[in-house]
Parts: structure tokens; sequence; C-alpha cells
């Protein structure tokens, strides 16, 4: 059977509901995904934190943060029954043997935020009274930051593109797109459409999706990342707890419903698939977390592991190919995927529509060269 659309968007993760949710308003749009549920790969995944200074303060992905926090914070009447930021401190630690990489993550943050202040021995055991000796130096404070429901805002995408006449395809992977006259043709078990305008959300398959279009692949390297859950210790409430990272990135954790979220914070290189934790990764969480707040892991609870892709600069994609019509690239989100979706998509629907960046985002400093495919052709 053929079905015609104004867009066809390959990829149900947060990337592809942002911008069906945007392109919705446009026109009718297809979302093809390959798994039986839009949020099986990395989007169903994450640690779920909003912070405006992610990658040391990096001023891109800071102002496609910042051209999300309205939304996340006052999200539009209807679109969820829940908040979608749950406010929660950052606080980032280092070993006293050498508080340097701190100092200069300091310094890094102060020239984009005031949201940045010092923390004394007192003022780290009041947020978590267990860390230990080596963690109690000092640590640094950044206060706007948040746990985010991550189904929330990926349901209430994908809601709001259904209620505009959107629809969603499950168990439909593109198997063959082939460029027509005024557009492309995508062939999936569940049909094959017609459209305009094709959208690469694909996450850590963009360039396979690429290659079956016949369009230059922007290099996507995705990267694998372990979590665990374990039980905090006995009688020790965490609810309060920051959500607490050592500053040389080695690794993090957090509450999370009850249990303690870690993460050794791994990137290995890995080939797209359903990404599996490694025995090791799991041993290193366990080991950090053991370091930080001197209690023995007993148990792990749940484990797991996602792929957060990036291109060479770590900036993400967001634009047309510079070669090939009607195809748009939004990849590359990497660690800062959800906090960022809702700028992704909204800049998705200004591009399509030849208008360039929406203003708020030229006003936060982003420019259309720092997102655009045609950089990472140069
Ligand atoms: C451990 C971990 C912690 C993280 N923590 C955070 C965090 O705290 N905050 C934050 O903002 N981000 C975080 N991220 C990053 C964030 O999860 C990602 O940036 C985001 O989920 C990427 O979304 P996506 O839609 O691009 O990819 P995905 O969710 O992987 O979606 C891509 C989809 O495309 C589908 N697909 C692939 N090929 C085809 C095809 N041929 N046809 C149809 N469908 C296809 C796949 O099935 C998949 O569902 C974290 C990631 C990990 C792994």
């Amino acid at each position: 059977m053929d079905f015609q659309a104004d867009f066809i968007i390959i990829g149900g993760g947060i990337a592809g509901a942002g911008a069906g949710y945007e392109l919705s308003r446009l026109g009718k749009v297809i979302l093809l995904e390959a798994e039986s549920q839009p949020g099986y790969h990395t989007t169903g995944r994450s640690a779920a934190v909003y912070s405006s200074t992610y990658g040391q303060g990096d001023p891109v992905l800071r102002a496609l943060v910042l051209g999300s926090t309205d939304f996340l914070k006052n999200p539009p009447e209807g679109f969820s029954e829940h908040a979608l930021l749950h406010p929660r401190e950052h606080l980032f630690i280092c070993d006293r043997d050498d508080l340097r990489p701190l100092n200069k993550l300091h310094d890094d943050l102060a020239r984009v935020t005031d949201d940045v202040a010092w923390l004394g021995r007192e003022e780290i055991l009041e947020r978590v009274p267990l860390m230990t000796e080596p963690f109690l130096e000092k640590a640094l404070l950044e206060r706007d930051v948040a746990d985010m429901d991550v189904h929330a805002l990926h349901e209430g995408f994908l809601r709001g593109m259904r209620s505009r006449g959107g629809i969603v395809m499950t168990d439909s992977p593109a198997e063959a797109i082939e460029q027509i006259t005024g557009g492309w043709r995508v062939s999936t078990p569940t049909g094959t459409y017609e459209v305009p305008i094709l959208v690469n959300a694909a996450g850590a398959w963009v360039d396979q999706v690429a290659k079956l279009a016949g369009v230059a692949p922007i290099g996507i390297q995705p990267l694998r990342r372990t979590a665990i859950l374990v039980d905090p210790p006995e009688g020790v409430n965490i609810d309060n707890w920051p959500f607490v990272t050592e500053a040389q990135d080695k690794f993090y954790f957090k509450p999370d419903a009850g249990k303690i979220l870690v993460s050794p914070m791994d990137q290995t290189p890995s080939e797209p698939c359903d990404a599996q934790p490694e025995e090791m990764d799991v041993a290193y969480a366990a080991h950090y977390l053991e370091e930080a707040i001197g209690m023995p892991v007993r148990k792990i609870d749940h484990q797991w592991a996602g792929l957060r892709s990036h291109v060479a600069d770590h900036h993400p994609v967001a634009g047309f190919a510079p070669d090939t019509e009607g195809f748009f690239w939004l990849a590359g989100q990497g660690g800062f995927g959800i906090k960022t979706a809702v700028a992704l998509g909204r800049i998705t629907a200004s591009l399509v529509q030849g208008k360039g960046l929406p203003e708020d985002l030229l006003a936060f400093g982003l420019k259309q060269s720092d997102i655009s495919a045609e950089r990472l052709q140069k």
C-alpha cells in the first residue's frame, strides 16, 4: 500500500518525536520506528538530567538547552499530566590530591553562568552525609539543574503530533529509500511512503539510513555508556541528594526513584546495535560509588547501556544535506539529546520552511553553521 504525506521521519526516539511535534503544525507527518516501542534505544536509557552547562559550558549546547528551557519549565496546556522537570542540585566533586580539574571546571562554568558556587566540607556533608574524605576539600554547586521526566516529554511530543494528524508506525524499519521526482519513497514491511521531505533521526543508525538513500554520511560514531541502579545503604534517605559528577568525568551518581543510579561515564566506540553493558564497566560503576560514599555495593538491581552518538565536533547536526534535496539530518545528540530536543524540534520546523534559526536561538548565540551538515564536509 502507498501512503503520501508531507514529511517522513525515520526514528521514533526523542529527536524524531520532538521534530514530529513541530512538523505536524506544518503538514502531515509519518514517523517510522523500527522497534515495537519508540523509546527502545538511547531515549529510554538516559540519566534524565537537565543542565544548561552540559559539556563544560559549551556555547552551542548551552544555546540549545536554553532554547528548550521555557517549554520544559512551562509546557503548553495539556502537553503532559506531569511536570517535565523536577529540581535537583548538581555537585561537582574532585579528589583532594589534585583539585586542578575542579578549579578549571569552575573557571569554564563561571564564564557562562552565575549559577556556580564553591562549597566547603560542611556544605558537602549536608548534601551527601556519606561523602568520603578525599572528596570533602571543596566542591562546586550548580543549582538550576533538574531530573527530567523523559517518558512524559517523549509521550507528550508523540501525543501532540498525533492530535494534529501525525501517524506513528512502529515495527516499521526503513528498508529501502529511493529518491523520486519531488521527494523520496521509503519502503518498510508495513507500507511504502512518498514524501517531499525525509528527516533522518535514526540515532546511532543515521549513516546507515543515509547509505540507503545514497546520501554522503556525516561520520556518526556511537559511544556506549553504562549505568547501574543499586539500593541505598539501610536507613539512609537519599531522595534529596544532588546529582554528583566527578570533575574529570570519571563517574556520576544520583537518586533515581529510591535507588542510586551510577555511571562510570564510559564512552566505548560501538557499532549501531542494541547496546548491552560490559561486566567491566558495571564493576567500575560499583567501585566508583564505593569510593565516593564508602558503601559496599552488594547487589546491582539493574544494569544497562545506551549509545551516545556524536559527529567529530560533538555538536548536533540539524539541517538539509548540502548536495541532496529534501534530505534533512537530525543527528549527533550525544549525551544531551533529551534536554535539547525541544529546541532541535523547533529548529527543524524553522529550517524546513527556509526561515533560518528561530529568533530566540539566534539571541542565545547559536549560528546555523554550528549545527549544519555542510560543516562536516569541509
Ligand atoms: C547512559 C546515558 C545517559 C544519558 N543521559 C542523558 C541526560 O542526562 N540528559 C540528556 O539530555 N541526554 C542524555 N543521554 C543522551 C540521550 O539519551 C540521547 O541524546 C537521545 O536519547 C538520542 O535520541 P535519538 O532520538 O537521537 O536516538 P534514539 O532514542 O536511539 O532513537 C533513534 C531511533 O531510530 C530508530 N531507527 C534506526 N534505524 C531505523 C530505520 N532504518 N527505520 C526506522 N527506525 C529506525 C531506532 O530504532 C531508534 O528507536 C544519555 C544517554 C545515555 C546512553
